[in-house]
């Protein structure tokens, strides 16, 4: 097994090509089809063509989203598995916030990624033991400190594309004519679930679409990053507290 320092130091095709000999069906490919997850399942159809792929569908994501899911199978051959929250958690959190509460407050909208995202995604990841995602340092100052290896609680997280800038992402597309998600020509340059996600103005940054509403937060969801910016501590966080940090 190689350090996470010598892992760090490979590109991304060797850093993909190394996961998935070495993990096999262990090895996982999460992506929401945006410009940096369509570079790596280009990649992985390239070293790992067999390799898992698994996307969130949290209820709320725009039609063009599924109609990605189309375009993977077609293209590339993964069978793209959705993972969906627990309909009793999205239940309770509908009847007692209601269906927009990702509005009202920081901690609502915290709550509601926590039950349509990052809790589906964490039961999910338990049956593997390496997780490839398609994060990159100049996406946000959040993600600066972002590593291609890190360990998670046993679970290797992969970035492969972490020292990529995005103009090698987007000359990568346009090389190689991979899929892009079709609101990028409706001036999106990140994109999520749809009553989340806006369309950016000339020099404005790249994920200042997401939560748009929000003036202080790091415009992340919570899998990678907790909103205050920090690594999230841990993955195992009991529903009831979640719920308890919102109410307050
Ligand atoms: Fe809910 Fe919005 Fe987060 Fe999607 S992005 S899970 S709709 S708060």
């Amino acid at each position: 097994m190689y350090l996470v320092d010598q892992l760090n130091q490979l590109n991304a095709q060797d850093l993909l090509r190394w996961a998935s000999g070495t993990f096999g069906e262990s090895l996982v490919i999460s992506t929401s089809f945006q410009r940096e997850g369509m570079v790596i399942l280009d990649l992985a159809s390239q070293v790992c063509p067999d390799a898992r792929v698994i996307t969130l569908d949290t209820g709320r994501l725009p039609e063009e989203t599924h109609r990605m899911i189309e375009i993977v199978r077609e293209r590339y051959g993964f069978r793209v598995e959705t993972v969906l929250p627990d309909p009793k958690e999205v239940e309770d959190l509908v009847v007692k916030h209601g269906p927009n509460l990702f509005y009202h407050s920081l901690p609502l909208r915290m709550l509601c990624c926590e039950v349509r995202k990052v809790r589906p995604l964490m039961r999910k990841l338990a049956g593997f033991r390496a997780w490839v995602v398609g994060l990159r340092r100049s996406q946000t100052p959040s993600r600066a400190a972002l590593v291609k290896a890190e360990d998670k609680d046993g679970l290797l997280k992969l970035s492969p594309l972490a020292d990529w800038t995005g103009e090698r992402v987007a000359e990568y597309i346009r090389l190689h004519h991979v899929p892009e998600h079709p609101l990028y020509a409706s001036g999106y340059t990140s994109i999520g679930c749809a009553p989340c996600t806006r369309p950016v103005s000339d020099g404005e940054e790249e994920r200042a679409g997401r939560w748009w509403w929000e003036q202080d937060s790091t415009k992340e969801c919570g899998i990678h990053l907790t909103p205050d910016g920090t690594v999230r501590p841990t993955w195992d966080v009991p529903l009831g507290a979640v719920l308890r940090g919102a109410n307050a």
